[in-house]
Formats: C-alpha cells, sequence, structure tokens
C-alpha cells in the first residue's frame, strides 16, 4: 500500500530545559514561571545573547547578526527566554553543532534574523514599503484601521513582549534600529483610546474589533480590562479579539492570578451580554508550543471566553513545507485547543524577501495540507493585498507567474475610499519575490529598476 503524503502521529508536548544554557543554569522552575523574571531576562542584544549561550556561540554568527542589526534589522532584538528556550531544543550550546543547528532554526529565521539570511540581490522589493497595508491612511481617529466595512483594528499600543523580524508593523511597533525610525503616536494612550471609543459609540455599522497593537500583553491589565469592559457596553459591538502573541513568547503573564481573574470577569459579561471576546495569537512553529503554552491557553479558555485561535505568518525556512504547518495545527489542536485560523503571507515590509513565498507556493501549500485536518480548523492561507484586505490564496483573479504580479478584487470600500466610484471595479496588485521568478521575469525587473535608476539620474540633473 502507498504512503499517504502525510502521516499523522500525535505528539506529547514537551518543555525545554533552559538550564541547558549557561546563562541560566542556575535558574529555578519558580522564577522561569514568573512573569517579571521572563521580562527582565529577555534577551535585547548580542551582549545579552552571548551571556545567555556562553563561549558555545561563534564569532561568525555574532558577526553575521550585528551586521543585521546594523544594516538590515527593521525590529530591534527582544526575545523572553521563553521562545529562547524553544530554539534548537534539544542541543546545549557546548554541542560541536549548536551554532549550524542555530542557523536552521525556524524560531531563530525569524525571531534573531542574520545578514547572512537575506538576500543579497533583491533583500527588499521594489514595492515593498513601510506600513505596507497602509493601515495609518485608514485610521478612522489615531490608531484605528477601518478598513472593512463592519470591523476596525485598534492598535492600543506600539509595544509588545517580543518583537519578531518580520514585523508587518515595523513602522510603528518596537524600538527605532539604525534603518528604520519609528512612526510615533501623537495622543497620549489614554486620549487615543477614549477617542476610539468615542468614534465606535457613534459608528453602529461596526460589530468587530481587533485589540491589538502591539501586544495587548504589554497594557496593564486595569487598562486593558477598561477598554474591553467600555467596548461591551456599546451595543453594537459583538465581537473582540485580543491579539497576543505573548500567549506563546510570554506565557507566564496570562497564566498569572491577576490575568486570569481579569479574563474571567469579561468573559462573565461577554456572557451577560451576547458578546464573543476570543484570543488570537501567532504562533509560527510547532516547537514553539510547550506545555506552558497550552496551559496558558487552556486557562484563557477556561474562563469562559469564546474561543483561542491561531494566526501564523508563513515563512521560507520557517514553516514553508505542508508537514510543517500540519505539525504546528494538530499540536495546536490537539494538545492546546487553539483552532488554527489562518496564515498569511509575510507582508511587502523592507527587507523580507528570502522570508515571503510566492503567490503559487502559497497556493500549492493550501491544496497540499487540504483533508487532514477537520474542515473547521484547517487553516486558510491568506494574501493580505494593499488596499484590499484579506484574501484566501485561491481568490485571485488574474496572476503573471512570469513578472510575479498578482492581481485582485475587491467587494466593499476601504476607509479611504467612500467617494470612490471605481474602487470596486479596479485591480489592486501584489508581489511575488523577484528572486523565485523565471529569468524573463528577473531581467524585467532588473529592466525597470534601471530605468528608475536612470529616471532619477535624470531628476536629479
Ligand atoms: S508580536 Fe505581533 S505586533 Fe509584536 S512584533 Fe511580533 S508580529 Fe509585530
Amino acid at each position: 500500500m502507498l504512503e499517504q503524503p502525510y502521516s499523522y502521529q500525535r505528539r506529547e508536548l514537551h518543555e525545554p530545559d533552559w538550564r541547558r544554557f549557561p546563562g541560566w543554569a542556575g535558574v529555578t522552575g519558580e522564577e522561569w514561571a514568573s512573569p517579571q523574571w521572563q521580562r527582565a531576562h529577555c534577551v535585547k542584544n548580542l551582549r545579552q545573547l552571548r551571556q545567555v549561550l556562553g563561549d558555545g556561540l561563534d564569532e561568525a554568527f555574532c558577526a553575521d547578526l550585528e551586521r543585521d542589526q546594523r544594516e538590515r534589522a527593521t525590529m530591534s532584538m527582544l526575545v523572553p527566554p521563553q521562545m529562547v528556550n524553544t530554539m534548537v531544543p534539544g542541543l546545549a550550546p557546548s554541542s560541536a553543532s549548536f551554532t549550524e543547528a542555530l542557523y536552521a532554526d525556524p524560531v531563530r529565521r525569524y525571531m534573531i534574523p542574520v545578514f547572512s539570511d537575506r538576500r543579497a540581490d533583491w533583500p527588499s522589493h521594489p514595492e515593498a514599503s513601510r506600513d505596507s497595508l497602509h493601515e495609518a491612511e485608514m485610521w478612522a481617529v489615531e490608531g484605528l484601521t477601518h478598513r472593512y466595512p463592519t470591523k476596525v483594528l485598534a492598535e492600543v499600543l506600539p509595544t509588545c513582549p517580543q518583537y519578531c523580524g518580520h514585523c508587518t508593523r515595523m513602522d510603528l511597533v518596537g524600538n527605532p534600529t539604525p534603518v528604520v525610525a519609528k512612526h510615533k503616536f501623537g495622543l497620549a494612550r489614554d486620549d487615543r483610546l477614549g477617542a476610539m471609543l468615542d468614534y465606535l459609540r457613534v459608528t453602529p455599522g461596526v460589530r468587530d474589533v481587533v485589540v491589538s497593537g502591539g501586544d495587548v500583553a504589554n497594557l496593564p491589565w486595569p487598562r486593558l480590562e477598561d477598554f474591553v469592559s467600555k467596548l461591551m457596553e456599546i451595543d453594537s459591538i459583538r465581537d473582540i479579539r485580543l491579539a497576543t502573541k505573548a500567549l506563546m513568547g510570554l506565557p507566564q503573564y496570562w497564566l498569572s492570578d491577576e490575568v486570569r481573574a481579569g479574563m474571567e470577569r469579561l468573559a462573565a459579561t461577554a456572557r451577560q451580554r451576547d458578546v464573543s471576546i476570543a484570543i488570537h495569537t501567532h504562533v509560527n512553529a510547532a516547537q514553539s508550543l510547550t506545555p506552558a503554552v497550552a496551559r496558558a491557553a487552556k486557562a484563557m479558555l477556561d474562563t469562559g471566553i469564546r474561543d483561542v485561535r491561531n494566526q501564523g505568518v508563513l515563512m521560507r525556512g520557517v514553516n514553508d513545507s505542508p508537514a510543517q504547518l500540519l505539525d504546528l495545527s494538530f499540536a495546536l489542536l490537539d494538545e492546546a485547543r487553539i483552532m488554527p485560523y489562518y496564515f498569511y503571507l509575510c507582508d511587502m515590509i523592507p527587507n523580507s524577501e528570502h522570508w515571503r513565498l510566492t503567490l503559487g507556493e502559497a497556493q500549492q501549500l493550501q491544496h497540499k495540507i487540504m483533508g487532514y485536518l477537520p474542515g473547521f480548523a484547517t487553516p486558510r492561507i491568506i494574501c493580505d493585498v494593499p488596499y484590499v484586505g484579506k484574501r484566501w490564496v485561491h481568490q485571485v483573479s488574474r496572476y503573471d507567474t512570469v513578472r510575479g504580479i498578482s492581481y485582485w478584487t475587491k467587494n466593499y470600500r476601504t476607509g479611504v475610499e467612500a467617494d470612490d466610484e471605481l474602487a470596486l471595479d479596479r485591480e489592486y496588485s501584489y508581489y511575488d519575490p523577484i528572486y523565485q521568478l523565471p529569468a524573463e521575469g528577473q531581467d524585467w525587473w532588473r529592466s525597470q529598476a534601471g530605468q528608475e535608476t536612470l529616471a532619477a539620474v535624470g531628476a536629479a540633473h
């Protein structure tokens, strides 16, 4: 009998032993379980990474990382111990193959990117941009993106307990890096949140609020509870989704007594008012799902909220095979009761080409993961098309595979097209990474880049 392309196997979760790292050899279980200890011991720079990993870390790797931070990184480094511990889970840094394994590690590849990971030919696509989804253009009030008719995104703060190298909000989120100065909110936090609530009180067409950032785990709990409680007082709001990668990156926070008790209060109010509260998290690799993460997800479900769902990002070298996506989805579903929901194509931000997949690759992946998971838990692979919104990868209307340009249409007006009669007839473009195109397509992009250079020189004269 022939084998199936994917073979399902239930795998027990495993918390790697942090004491294999010289810098954490004496850390107790109690310290590890403390959110304060985790926050205070985040790895924020190369010096701290060296302190944790000890002499096992190769000098060439360190130089590679340093160069990336100087010349390419769009996000500063911030990795909680919980996440560092899921990198190269089976090896101690003293092992001869540690650095090689660290280079290949899926979590390292997006949390601690190095210069040699990136493309030298096209580090950025010519159409890449900061705020590539144009969220700030669609702010109804500062930080509140009104892109879809019935739902809004509330960016309640610009920080997270962890910074991901590929962050789509690299324009706003995190500390400045040598190559990216960050946009700053103009309003003070409480004024901004107040303005969001005021807007929603007079906009009854909105029923669904994604409370995001940043990561809501960085908003002091009483402030978050107050904001969500006030959202629930607005009759038209039926769905509230709290976005927190920290459910995986800092599960200790979501397991704390203060947060569990607060979430129970919110869930009780939500039930009384027939509002659904869900947590949306962001797990990209099966090895990130440890027993602590599963406990945090279950603790949140036990408070009575509607669901915990996962929105991962599809990235080359991280999770770009059907087996990786299915292993992750089964681990989420079976071991943590987290619903696999979306995998996004990595957005077109600067210096992200090495992570990005072509639309064709994403369509193939979607095809290959069908039929194994229950239908309700089969993640959809999504292209977030600038000025359009989320589209399943098979919804493309035309696709030029030579130049790597896909064309998309939409069926509603975003916040910037209220008076644009042609918005629904227009096609909007999305672009594959150029180095993946056939030679003819790559030549075409090179000639375009050449023309732009000539035009720029002409303009300068
Ligand atoms: S947790 Fe989310 S918002 Fe924060 S850096 Fe990562 S991707 Fe960006």
